[in-house]
């Protein structure tokens, strides 16, 4: 619907081959690259957009292959464990009806969301986007449901509960006999085959199937912002005008607002969350009568200590190194753009990045943690029940990734550009 407005000369959509980088808002003209390539920013190294082919086609034909992948790695026994004549077998879901039995409401919560609403959801987005667009048919609610899509991407940890299945395996292996069933291999395939749909996803193609117009602006010349979701440009009288974007309907502003006051209130949050979550106990075991408690720190003591040095890196780079490498950069980043920090931009820009890609891998204690206590329920001879710190470790894991996306990287920029908005 238009809207009538007599103050401001209409707006106007075209379509231009331009693209403006998101981390530091410099505007490119696209070139034409191979299928394998990247293009990157010429100022911040960021990835702009990937080499494209006929990549749609494939995307649907793996988003088909992924819904039956899901529905049988949750319908099949994922794994096995014996301990002398007793043995137990569990599905995925098992998991969470094992937390929801112990009343763990918000680690179940989190559990249900990442291991399965999200990745279902997901596939179901793939599909609702890819089918129609073979037969080139426009659906209701597809930018919706694209825009959603691109917004998931951060959040889906199904790789990230992959590596926990193997954390777990390695930790049960001296007490247990272990056994990976059919769901398990069903699952690991999903994941592959998820991983390799995002990749042969192209967004800007899709963008540019649901609306051509990629540039909108009032005046011929005027400043203009990107998009994060569709890439698009916008004009500032169009943004100051709706806080919207034309094309795919998010909220679009100059720069995140109040961007430093939100990020720092996260941080340190997370900050104070960090310390229960290191000093209370993640979970306890309980072995014919002895009782047994493991913070982060000694769960990789005692890995190091049974020589299982692959998996004690593991956790403690997922667990330890990386939240609080995440909360210093987070610090470093906030202060720098305080202090007007001039030298030095795209080294922080590389920082930035690499803690928005490494920040969610955080979360494979949370699934350790989860699939234990689902998995390892023999009464007398062996159970393990989660502790507090998990819940505040889980916390500070999410807190941490918001806060990376509530960071407005251009801010480390904008010092060095006279054009800066406000
Ligand atoms: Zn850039
Ligand atoms: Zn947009």
């Amino acid at each position: 619907m238009e809207q009538a407005d007599t103050t401001m000369p209409k707006s106007h959509a075209q379509h231009r081959d331009w693209l403006m980088c998101h981390d530091c808002g410099e505007l490119q003209k696209i070139v034409a690259i191979s299928p394998d390539n990247e293009m990157v920013c010429f100022n911040c190294n960021a990835v702009l957009h990937s080499g494209e082919a006929r990549r749609l086609e494939w995307a649907s034909a793996l988003a088909v292959t992924a819904l039956i992948l899901f529905v049988l790695s949750n319908a099949l026994p994922f794994i096995t464990l014996e301990i002398g004549s007793q043995s137990q077998t569990a599905t995925i879901l098992d998991g969470f009806w094992a937390l929801l039995d112990r009343n763990q409401w918000i680690l179940a919560g989190m559990v249900i969301t990442t291991i399965f609403l999200f990745p279902l959801i997901e596939i179901l987005a793939f599909l609702y986007l890819l089918l129609p667009y073979s037969y080139n048919r426009h659906l209701r609610g597809q930018t919706a449901v694209l825009r959603w899509l691109v917004r998931a991407q951060t959040w889906s940890m199904l790789e990230i509960f992959m590596l926990s299945t193997v954390v777990a395996s390695v930790k049960l292996a001296d007490m247990t006999v272990l056994r990976l069933e059919a769901g398990a291999y069903a699952f690991f395939l999903l994941v592959g085959v998820l991983i390799l749909a995002y990749v042969k996803l192209n967004r800007r193609l899709l963008w540019g199937w649901i609306n051509t117009n990629n540039y909108f602006s009032t005046y011929e010349n005027e400043t203009v912002f990107d998009c994060k979701i569709c890439q698009a440009m916008v004009g500032e009288s169009v943004i100051e005008k709706t806080h919207e974007c034309p094309r795919c309907r998010s909220e679009l502003h100059k720069r995140i607002p109040h961007s430093l006051e939100k990020t720092t209130a996260l941080v340190l949050a997370s900050a104070l969350l960090y310390i229960p979550a290191n000093i209370l106990p993640i979970m306890t075991y309980t072995s014919l009568g002895i009782t047994e408690t493991d913070t982060i720190f000694s769960g990789v003591v005692e890995l190091l200590a049974e020589g299982l040095w692959g998996v004690a890196l593991v956790v403690f780079v997922a667990s330890i190194l990386v939240p609080i490498t995440k909360l210093v950069i987070l610090t470093y980043l906030l202060w720098s753009v305080k202090v007007g920090m001039r030298r030095g931009a795209k080294h922080r820009a590389f920082l930035y990045r690499l803690m928005e890609v490494v920040g969610r891998w955080s979360m494979v204690d949370v699934f350790v943690v989860t699939l234990l206590v689902s998995l390892v329920q023999f009464g007398f001879i062996y159970t393990v029940e989660p502790e507090s710190a998990i819940i505040a470790f889980g916390a500070v894991v999410i807190l941490t990734m918001v806060a990376a996306e509530t960071f407005d990287a251009r801010l480390i920029w904008d010092v060095l550009d006279e054009k800066k908005p406000q």
